[in-house]
């Protein structure tokens, strides 16, 4: 994995995450944009934020210490009739899916890679599905641009021992895992077929602010009919928008998969 210590040079004062890896209580967002400084992405600007904007937390402890310990760690033993496993690689069912794995690079929350290789995988019927919402956009000239889809157990432990604990609302707790480490779970945009653009969303991915709400109402009036495009679709296979985020989408057969631990290059 590429998780050199350089890296923890871009380590500067707290931006807000995101995501997925983030989660929940978006009522809590005074205090983390009081902890965190914000960059660009939070400044007031007409068209949106810039996509090319991260927001970033200091880490507790720098990463390169921590990503051993989580990768030693255990998962949650679950009790449960699960499903197994049968994860796939998105652009090997369909070549026309883009790929933007942020957590494969330095452009995430805590500014350091978490994965050695830049890859999407999610349960078979999921992937499928997203195969599907992937043709069916094509009639509108758009399709799809992942961020991340099944994410290591040992990744949502490393986000939560480097966030400090007064944000830890905002982070998946590893002792029940996240809807990501089930091979469910996709965090995505829109690309335009065109221009190979990624299109222009109400908020950042990753964006703790309620620019990031699917029903927000600001931005303008073409960012929130993409934004609206997307879900819709998403929607049509089975998949559900998290009520924070505009960019996770949960596959309905979350619940029928066991919490994974393998890490990419191992599968
Ligand atoms: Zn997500």
């Amino acid at each position: 994995m590429a998780r050199s210590a350089e890296r923890r040079d871009h380590l500067r004062g707290a931006t807000p995450e995101s995501s997925c890896a983030m989660k929940q209580h978006r009522t809590f967002l005074p205090l983390l944009l009081a902890v965190a400084g914000c960059v660009a992405g939070c400044r007031p600007s007409k068209p949106g934020p810039d996509p090319n904007d991260v927001f970033r937390v200091a880490p507790t402890h720098p990463v390169a210490e921590l990503l051993p310990v989580a990768l030693k760690s255990t998962p949650p033993a679950e009790s449960g009739d699960f499903r197994p496993a049968d994860l796939v690689e998105l652009t090997v069912l369909d070549s026309t899916i883009e790929l933007d794995i942020r957590y494969a690079t330095s452009r995430n929350l805590l500014g350091t890679p978490l994965y050695s290789q830049s890859r999407a995988f999610m349960q078979r019927p999921a992937a499928e599905a997203l195969v599907r919402v992937q043709r069916s956009l094509q009639a509108d000239g758009y399709g799809l641009l992942v961020y991340d889809a099944y994410r290591p157990w040992y990744v949502t432990k490393v986000f939560w021992d480097a966030v400090p604990p007064s944000l830890h609302r905002f982070v998946a707790d590893p002792a029940t895992g996240s809807r990501h480490n089930r091979g469910c779970a996709v965090d995505l945009t829109l690309y335009d077929l065109k221009t190979g653009r990624a299109a222009s969303m109400p908020s950042l991915y990753d964006e703790t602010t309620e620019r990031a709400y699917p029903n927000y109402a600001g931005g303008t009036a073409e960012q929130r009919r993409l934004r609206d495009l997307l879900r819709r679709h998403m929607e049509a296979e089975g998949f559900a928008v998290y009520q924070f985020e505009w960019w996770h989408f949960d596959y309905h057969d979350w619940s029928a998969y066991a919490i994974q631990n393998a890490r990419f290059e191992d599968l």
